[in-house]
């Protein structure tokens, strides 16, 4: 404890968990110290590459009902905590909650029914709260773009975020809020203590949020490799996430608020970092080509590789000890969980500091 009795907790990691953590403790009025292994204005993890959607019915469909519960309560908080953070830093963090569209070409309908059958399973019942079945008008009347396509399934209440601007601003809250900084300084965690170049720092709690950097320290952990594209165009302007079902190639399409689409995304069972293969190129751009053909003339601006944090079985873990916090395997799914993550650690916080101080 700091002279005035304020808990000093160390956050290693200043990617997507550890720049959220790092906030809203500090906010709470603990002395914070976060720690990166790289500069935290460009940051390397996979929150940088990320397309930032928040979508927990179209990832109901292939992961657990845990999932869909957290992401439920994430979007929620996200329409708050987005909210505070444009207010706190007074620019922008493109928190969208517009739904999102899933299309499919005529001859690939069945991947539309398929989808509706599925999510019916898996929320037992009625879905019509969730989701409505389109036709051609009333999808060009949603997404005026998607002129191609007959049919197509609008799930409500699905999100987005621009984390190429939500990373900065929470940098920038977390600056205003005294939040000591320490970049460049790749630290190991343990119990009360961090490790780093110039020797051991002792905390009342460390939160390891390192993603692939604790590989070491959690069991199982894995990189699973993605592939995304950013093009540019003003000939094709979407309103919101749209996926392509395709029985081979599955593609989304996120737009951003300065005429560039983030295009994702691969899963390759991999931690390979190197550079996109040109068949993911090609896969991806064949895609979207056939998403709208003005997009045959868009710029590929830019291309990102990174590996998502992964548990066994793919789902989210807490582990809690006295004095060590891990917070990891948020996988393909870190915007979609990481404020309900963030909220079950500020408890735990609480109880073990806050009420003994
Ligand atoms: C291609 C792609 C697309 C994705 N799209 C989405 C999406 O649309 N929606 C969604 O919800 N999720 C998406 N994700 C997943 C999301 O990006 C991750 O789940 C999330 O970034 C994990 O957050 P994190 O903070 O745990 O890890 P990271 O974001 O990886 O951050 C970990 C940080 O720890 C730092 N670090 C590592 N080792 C050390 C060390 N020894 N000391 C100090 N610091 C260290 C790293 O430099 C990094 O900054 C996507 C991921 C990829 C790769």
């Amino acid at each position: 404890m700091t002279n005035n009795n304020v808990p000093r907790i160390a956050i290693a990691g200043g990617g997507l968990m550890g720049r959220l953590l790092a906030w809203r403790l500090s906010r709470q009025g603990l002395d914070i110290t976060l720690f990166e292994a790289g500069d935290l204005s460009t940051p390397g993890g996979a929150c940088w590459t990320a397309a930032g959607m928040i979508s927990p019915l179209s990832e109901l469909v292939h992961s657990d009902r845990k999932i869909y519960q957290l992401g439920r309560r994430s979007l929620a908080l996200w329409l708050d905590w987005a909210a505070e953070l444009e207010s706190l830093s007074g620019r922008p963090v493109e928190f969208r909650s517009a739904g999102s569209l899933l299309v499919a070409h005529g001859q690939d309908r069945s991947e539309l029914s398929q989808f509706r059958r599925e999510l019916a399973g898996k929320l037992s019942g009625d879905i019509s709260a969730h989701l409505q079945t389109l036709d051609a008008a009333e999808l060009q009347q949603l997404e005026p773009a998607l002129e191609n396509f007959e049919h197509g399934l609008y799930l409500r209440g699905e999100g987005d975020i621009n984390n190429r601007r939500l990373l900065p601003v929470l940098l920038s809250v977390l600056r205003q809020q005294g939040v000591s900084l320490r970049e460049r300084t790749p630290v190991a965690c343990d119990s009360y203590r961090v490790e780093h170049q110039e020797g051991k720092s002792q905390f009342d709690c460390v939160i390891d949020c390192r993603g692939l950097g604790a590989r070491d320290q959690v069991e199982g952990l894995r990189g699973v490799r993605g592939e995304v594209l950013v093009v540019e165009t003003r000939e094709v302007a979407l309103r919101r996430p749209v996926r392509l079902l395709h029985p081979r190639y599955q593609l989304y399409a996120v737009p951003r608020s300065d005429g560039r689409t983030v295009i994702g995304a691969t899963e390759i069972e991999s931690d390979d970092m190197s550079p996109i293969s040109v068949r993911s190129t090609m896969e991806l751009s064949t895609a979207l080509y056939s998403l709208h053909p003005a997009f045959a003339e868009a710029r590929i601006v830019e291309t990102r590789v990174n590996c998502r944090p992964a548990t066994m079985d793919n789902m989210p873990y807490i582990h809690s000890e006295p004095g060590l916090l891990r917070v990891n395997g948020l996988y393909r799914h870190g915007y979609l969980l990481a404020p309900a993550l963030a909220e079950k650690v500020e408890k735990i916080i609480t109880e073990q500091l806050l009420q003994v101080a």
